[in-house]
């Protein structure tokens, strides 16, 4: 029977991560919003973060390991719209768990 585990420490860790890219990134806006530092200058940078923020992003959703057996498993499917509202989760099909992060899928309705 399928067991349904909670790896909460997965949503955590993405958050912390975003984070380090996010609160750069604003800090850089910020500075050309109010004229410390020129917008050829800031613009590049506020890009470059936003790119590493999304090739991380990429790169965590795509190589979650299950918790028990260290397998590599598929991530969660990308159609948001329709899971709106739900938790990311990670299905490892050896050890027939469900692993439930406590991220959930933007709501759709926003
Ligand atoms: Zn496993």
């Amino acid at each position: 029977m399928t067991q349904r585990k909670n790896d909460g420490a997965w949503g955590r860790w993405h958050m912390l991560q975003n984070a380090l890219y996010v609160v750069p990134g604003f800090g850089v806006g910020a500075l050309v919003i109010f004229g410390r530092l020129s917008l050829a200058i800031g613009a590049p940078i506020v890009v470059l973060f936003v790119g590493v923020g999304i090739a991380l992003d990429a790169i965590r959703f795509n190589t979650y390991r299950c918790r028990k057996c260290g397998s590599r498993l598929a991530a969660p499917p990308k159609w948001w719209a329709a899971r709106s509202g739900k938790r990311f989760t990670f299905y490892c099909p050896d050890c027939d768990i469900i692993w439930e992060t406590n991220f959930y899928y933007p709501d759709a309705s926003d």
